[in-house]
Formats: C-alpha cells, sequence, structure tokens
C-alpha cells in the first residue's frame, strides 16, 4: 500500500510535510517548522499523527515538536542532536528503520548541513525526505560539516533511484536556478530553470523534485563536470560561489 504526502508553506520558505501509511492511517509530520500550521494541515486532513520525523535540529526544523506532540501524542523521532533545541523521544542514526504502519523508512546519514542531518528514505515507495540536504537545483549551506562530508551526503543520495521522489524543505529552486545558470550552460538545465521561473509566477511549489532531475541539472551534484579540481575540491568551489551568489 502506498503512501500519501501533503505539502504546505510553513515561515517564509519551508515546507512542511504530513506523510500518511494508506494501509493503516498512521501518519507521520517531517519536521515542525510551524506547530499551528501542522496542526491545521492535521485538522484539514483529517489524518492521525503518530509521529514526527525530524531531519536536523535547526528551530525552523524543530520548534512545533513540543506543541504537536502535545496535542496529538506523536513520538518523536529523530537524531541526537534534535536536544540541542526541542524535545526527542527516540534517538535515531543512519542504518536504522523507522515504521510507520506498513511503511518502513531507512536512516541515511546526510551530515554537512548540520553534523547530525538525517534523510528517511521509503524505498517501497521510492521516496525520500531530505530536509537541508538536498535541494531542487541546490544543497544545504554548510553550517557545521565539511565539504568531504557533504558531498558524501548528496553521493548517498544520489546513489538512490532516478525515479525517488524527493521531498526537500526549502522554497529555494529559483534563486537556485538563476545560480545554475551562471555555471551551466546546457540545455536541461535552461529549460528547467524556465519552468521553475514560470511555476514560480504561479505561486507553485517546485517541490517535490526526483534524483534523476538533481544528477542531470543540479550543480551541487554535477560540480566535477562544471569546476575543475577533484570531486570534493569541485563542489566546495561551487558551494562557495552560492554562498557569495547575490540573486
Ligand atoms: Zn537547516
Amino acid at each position: 500500500m502506498p503512501i500519501e504526502v501533503r505539502l504546505f508553506p510553513c515561515l517564509s520558505d519551508n515546507y512542511g510535510f504530513l506523510v500518511r501509511d494508506t494501509a493503516t492511517g498512521d501518519t507521520a509530520a517531517v519536521d515542525t517548522p510551524d506547530g499551528e500550521a501542522v496542526l491545521r494541515e492535521l485538522e484539514a486532513s483529517g489524518w492521525r499523527l503518530s509521529l514526527i520525523l525530524n531531519t536536523h535540529w535547526h528551530p525552523d526544523h524543530t520548534q512545533g515538536n513540543a506543541a504537536v506532540a502535545a496535542a496529538t501524542g506523536a513520538q518523536i523521532v529523530g537524531p541526537a542532536e534534535i536536544r540541542r533545541a526541542a524535545p526527542l523521544d527516540r534517538e535515531v542514526k543512519g542504518g536504522d528503520e523507522v515504521a510507520l504502519g506498513a511503511t518502513r523508512f531507512q536512516v541515511l546519514e546526510t551530515g554537512g548541513h548540520t553534523l547530525g542531518h538525517i534523510s528517511y528514505y521509503d524505498a517501497a515507495d521510492r521516496t525520500a525526505f531530505v530536509g537541508d540536504t538536498l535541494f531542487a537545483l541546490g544543497c544545504g549551506r554548510l553550517f557545521e560539516g565539511t565539504p568531504a562530508m557533504m558531498w558524501d551526503s548528496l553521493q548517498r543520495l544520489a546513489a538512490l533511484p532516478d525515479e525517488t521522489t524527493v521531498y526537500c524543505a526549502h522554497e529555494y529552486t529559483a534563486s537556485n536556478a538563476r545560480f545554475a545558470l551562471t555555471l551551466d550552460r546546457s540545455e536541461a538545465v535552461a529549460a528547467r530553470a524556465k519552468a521553475v521561473f514560470a511555476a514560480r509566477e504561479r505561486g507553485e511549489p517546485t517541490v517535490p523534485t526526483t534524483i534523476g532531475a538533481e544528477k542531470a541539472t543540479n550543480p551541487f551534484l554535477r560540480a566535477p563536470e562544471l569546476v575543475r579540481g577533484d570531486p570534493v575540491e569541485a563542489f566546495a568551489k561551487v558551494r562557495a560561489g552560492k554562498d557569495a551568489f547575490k540573486g
């Protein structure tokens, strides 16, 4: 039985997600950028929350944990670093599995944006929740990790099947597309940027994306093809370029 996902905007540019296991009706919230927004979306959906799945400790991913858990009784699952900012019931790390009804999420270590950042991958449904590690045409800033750590994390995600649906946690895609166009003159990037700008003009989300689309057009995954140096050096240069990019 598949999952259903509801994506909803939170704060200025975050996305919240509700994931429902259709076999049992059990539902998870992936991160809690805004507790009130998560509870409103639950009410609108009529779904029953049993889990909160945190990707990393940043407040715009955890600040609703306490309120949502208090209102629903949901168990909070995440990496140990969540405790820096919010309550956590069950600590998980790479290689662990989290059950949501009949659905199984593999925990993938995707550190770099923060040291303990994890992603959740549902292989049966080819769906990944990647927090602030991989974005549509972008990747997370290196607040805590090294370029080598982030490059490894991105490779772990890039190794998932091309058709994997990827839910990233921010709507940064238009800015990412403007940056990608400065590095990559390929037709694939030009066409994707055009589609992204049109979607944003219409007020539509550009999330989810797929692993295949990111491997074809994301300048961070394509860094070794775009910039001189070994893969980690090339990635570090692209990341530094985006950090300085005004657009
Ligand atoms: Zn973050």
